[in-house]
């Protein structure tokens, strides 16, 4: 789930203290447009967030029948408004029905990132918004410095996805577009239970990336605000300092990167790292069950899961039950195979597709994502009306290509190895493709894992699926993959701090639709 950028900045923004923001706001009697240096509080936009926030919980109390009510209205606005004034969108439908009402959502065609990029200022609905020129600003953010939560020429927030298989993605949002970014965030902490207020602080820390430019930097800095004091870390630091800083720092509230939760589950349970958080909400990536069973134990407390893209914002969040519930209410999900069909409830799909229902100044409609989700198939106890994801696994995109019995190409899912390694290496794992075969690292500190036990359970799992590893396994030779385990002391990761289960020799280029 590289790019599922977001959900980070839920810490910062909570409606108690957003609304002591306001009144604290009100006493020194910031005006509007005034308040959006650095250290300040933008007044007029927290007010907004508030109402919003209103409207996101009422929906919360709904039926399943008035959010697909809400849905298709949502829906119809955003097709006729795609169709009016993006130029991209109206070639797209130009064979289609003059009256997109009429149309299922189904038959419209799908939108990759790759075709997002290349159209994008066809596919922009504002007169003058450039690709060539929010790239300019974003790498002026990045580079220069500034203040990431101000408005570009008064009005346009941005972020990038750094895209771990090389597709950069740059997304934009207007005023009424961000308000929605912001109320999504918010809807997260809301389920989870976090408390904050004048007299409770929250301190948050936040373990991901602080590239100035990525979606959760530029919500905490539109949202700053000194109820809310927010560490960012890297997680690409060394551990010991990352553990040092949290020491220090003491957060009520931490939000990591899942790939984060392991380590630092196992740093407090040895004692290193001593940190009381009431909530810890993981983001970005599949949480591993072992450190999530870990994080328990470490801290006894909710472990909040998010599934989010710097696309759509929050795509999903834990109930306080525990489910997954997608939010309908903001994003359509289709979850299809590989040639966009839709994919039965309880079945892997390959990727999913959405529709982000809020989204203006670059419509996303039938959008792919190349996740692999899986729907629930039993409604959650808990009220919300909602579905549920009873899985976001790996990307499609990390799908690897092995060599066969029969000698034709074997197309494995990252979720062969997961079944295979998460047991055993419990504090991570990565695989790595070579000429030859693959490099399986796994994090193993202490150097007690059994090596040659993960290699045959990694070869079992190739076999049932029909990879030839043969009598090749861990000596290599022409008939069969070399697989080598090694122990590393932690995962390799990527400049945005994420950390890759899978690196396929060439990444695979799928056959995108037009
Ligand atoms: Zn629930």
């Amino acid at each position: 789930m590289e790019m599922r950028g977001g959900p980070e900045e839920v810490a910062e923004m909570v409606s108690a203290n957003v609304s002591a923001a306001v009144g604290r706001a009100r006493a020194t009697r910031w005006g509007r447009g005034q308040a959006q240096g650095r250290g300040q509080v933008n007044v007029p936009l927290v007010a907004e967030l508030l109402v919003a926030r209103g409207r996101v919980r009422r929906r919360d109390r709904w039926r399943p029948e008035q959010v697909a009510t809400y849905q298709r209205r949502r829906l119809d606005e955003l097709l006729a408004f795609a169709r009016q004034r993006s130029s991209f969108y109206r070639t797209l439908y130009q064979s289609l029905h003059r009256d997109l009402t009429a149309v299922p959502l189904a038959q419209l065609p799908p939108v990759t990132k790759g075709t997002l990029m290349s159209s994008w200022d066809d596919v922009a609905t504002a007169p003058g918004l450039r690709l060539a020129d929010v790239e300019q600003r974003l790498a002026q953010v990045d580079e220069v410095g500034g203040d990431a939560g101000s408005a570009w020429r008064g009005r346009w927030r941005m972020a990038a996805t750094a895209g771990s298989t090389g597709q950069r993605g740059v997304f934009v949002w207007g005023p009424a577009e961000w308000l929605q970014v912001l109320a999504s965030y918010a809807r997260v902490n809301d389920w989870a239970g976090v408390e904050v207020g004048v007299r409770r602080r929250l301190p948050t820390a936040i373990v991901s990336t602080t590239r100035p430019s990525h979606q959760s930097a530029v919500v905490g800095a539109t949202l700053r605000n000194p109820l809310v004091p927010t560490l960012r870390l890297d997680a690409t630091r060394p551990l010991d300092e990352i553990v040092a800083a949290l020491n220090t720092f003491r957060p009520r509230l931490l939000v990591c990167y899942a790939s984060m939760l392991g380590p630092l589950a196992e740093e407090q349970l040895a004692g290193r790292l001593r940190v009381g958080p009431e909530r810890v909400i993981t983001a970005s990536e599949e949480t591993p069950p072992a450190a999530r069973a870990a994080a328990l134990e470490a801290w006894g407390v909710p472990i909040v899961a998010t599934y989010a893209a710097t696309e759509t914002a929050t795509i999903a969040s834990t109930c306080p039950l525990g489910s997954l519930h997608l939010y309908e209410d903001f994003v359509i999900v289709e979850p299809v195979d590989q040639d966009y069909q839709p994919v039965p409830d309880g079945e892997l799909a390959d990727r999913v597709l959405v529709t982000v229902l809020f989204s203006r100044t670059l419509p996303l409609i039938r959008y792919e994502l190349t996740d692999t989700v899986r729907l629930a198939t039993e409604p959650c106890a808990c009220g919300l009306p909602f579905r549920c994801l009873a899985e976001v696994g790996g990307r499609t995109d990390d799908t690897l290509t092995l060599p066969g019995h029969a000698g034709l190409p074997v197309a494995v899912h990252p979720i062969v190895f997961h079944d295979a390694l998460a047991a055993l290496a419990v504090h991570g794992w990565q695989v790595e493709q070579t000429p030859t075969g693959l490099d399986i690292f796994v994090v193993d500190p202490a150097r007690v894992l059994d090596l040659a036990a993960a290699q045959r359970r990694v070869a079992e799992a190739l076999e049932s699926v029909g990879v030839g590893v043969g009598v090749g396994v861990g000596v290599g030779g022409a008939t069969g993959l070399r697989i080598e385990v090694s122990a590393v002391d932690g995962l390799r990761r990527t400049t945005l701090g994420k950390a890759r289960l899978i690196r396929a020799l060439a990444a695979p280029s799928p056959d995108r639709p037009s």
